[in-house]
């Protein structure tokens, strides 16, 4: 965005239009979105399907992206398959080591809403974004490689559009957790 020399004392009162913000966050924003390193949480079939995207077939560190197996060196958690109750406590603890910012691919029917568990299961946690906040919801029983290829692409245009300021505002992991309890 090119300012307008006649209006810079309106660039001034409104910080978010200001020419080298917007140029900083473009520039931030392409870093991040070219060096996603997911945190992988699998755990039931739906992560078979992460596997194989993980393969030459798919290829998918083309988009700069490394798995870590460390919270604290990732930024991209994709929980795929159920949530048990029991599990829920560590999950949490995990997303919340993971430094700012974040982001969540909910992916495959189980994660998303408990899935065939949802019905009479006891243990099951009836959608994931009861414990976290959940970026993409990535439907299907389970996604084929080609769709977590596409819920990526779709993560990355959002990080695109982001503003440093606006992400702030999101709201902290306790509420989300502490609202599945009351
Ligand atoms: Fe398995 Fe389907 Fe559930 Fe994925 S959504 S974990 S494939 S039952």
């Amino acid at each position: 965005k090119i300012a307008n020399p006649i209006s810079f004392p309106a660039v001034t009162s409104n910080l978010s239009e200001n020419v080298i913000l917007t140029t900083v966050d473009d520039l931030y924003n392409w870093a991040r979105m070219s060096s996603l390193y997911p945190l992988l949480f699998g755990t039931a079939c739906c992560f078979i399907e992460f596997a194989a995207l993980i393969a030459s077939r798919h290829d998918f560190e083309r988009f700069g992206m490394f798995p870590r197996s460390s919270p604290r060196q990732a930024d991209l958690l994709i929980t795929a398959g159920t949530i048990t109750m029991k599990m829920a406590p560590a999950l949490v603890r995990l997303y919340e080591q993971m430094p700012e910012p974040k982001y969540v691919i909910a992916m495959g029917a189980c994660t998303i809403t408990g899935g065939m568990f949802s019905v009479d299961s006891p243990t099951a946690v009836r959608g994931v974004d009861k414990l976290i906040p959940v970026d993409i919801y990535l439907p299907g029983c389970p996604p084929r490689p080609e769709a977590i290829l596409d819920a990526i692409i779709k993560l990355r245009k959002k990080i695109a559009n982001e503003s440093l300021q606006e992400y702030r505002q999101t709201e902290p992991t306790h509420r989300y957790y502490s609202r599945m309890h009351t």
